[in-house]
């Protein structure tokens, strides 16, 4: 059966670098966001966590995207305090445990383990779409990856999967701008009742920034 192109190493490598320069330098909008609702510190937060992940992947130089994903998973997990680095954290670790030790995987594999990936951040955060976190921009992305994948099929080619992704991507941005008129029930934006009530999540703008970022890879593959 032909499942489309492979994503190997050097793709998850090139992804987590663009994510870790995207965060870089969006870092004060991310801490702008949590200091409307939260304690002003997401932006330094994941910026520090990136930092370090680009440290430790290049030490280690994981062979396979499964080991890459697990070790950003671990890195962010022992480098991030807060709810972002645990999340994200898990996030990237049942991701990279879901892809198994295959040098190369599929678009439809790299789907089903994001899945896993969004599955360990529900069991860990307890949150549900509609309660203005991550999982918001995070499960419809990948409910508009899983549409790519099932209606043609495997993609066919590199500019197909890109084009997959990026519909993730936009998917993950409309669901950021979709959290600025709920209220906050998870987390410490949930504190504010409903003064959470007209400002964006900065998790969920954090989340759409990483998968744009996937997305401007998959563009260069
Ligand atoms: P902290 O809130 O501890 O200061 P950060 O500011 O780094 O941590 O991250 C805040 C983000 O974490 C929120 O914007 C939200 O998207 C996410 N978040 C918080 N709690 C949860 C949860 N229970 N489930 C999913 N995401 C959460
Ligand atoms: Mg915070």
């Amino acid at each position: 059966m032909d499942t489309g192109p492979e994503m190997d190493a050097a793709f998850f490598a090139s992804w987590i670098e663009e994510a870790a320069r995207a965060v870089s330098s969006d870092r004060e909008r991310l801490t702008a966001l949590d200091a409307a609702i939260g304690d002003a510190d997401h932006g330094s937060n994941l910026d520090r966590g990136f930092t370090a992940v680009a440290h430790a992947l290049g030490t280690a130089e994981p062979a396979t995207p499964g080991a890459l994903l697990t070790l950003v998973g671990t890195t962010l997990i022992r480098k991030v305090g807060g709810a972002s680095g645990p999340l994200y954290g898990t996030f990237f670790r049942e991701t990279g445990k879901a892809l198994g030790d295959d040098a190369e995987v599929s678009l439809a594999r790299l789907h089903a383990a994001l899945e896993a990936g969004l599955a360990g951040v529900r069991a860990l955060g307890s949150a549900a779409e509609g309660d203005k976190t991550m999982v918001d921009a995070l499960a419809p992305a990948l409910r508009a990856l899983e549409e790519a994948v099932r209606d043609g099929g495997a993609p066919a080619g590199r500019a197909e999967a890109a084009g997959a992704i990026g519909a993730a991507a936009s998917a993950a941005r409309a669901g950021a701008e979709a959290t600025v008129p709920l209220q906050a029930r998870k987390g410490r934006a949930s504190y504010l009742g409903a003064r959470s009530v007209g400002h964006e999540d900065p998790g969920a703008a954090s989340t759409a920034l990483i998968l744009a970022a996937l997305h401007a890879v998959a563009t260069r593959w």
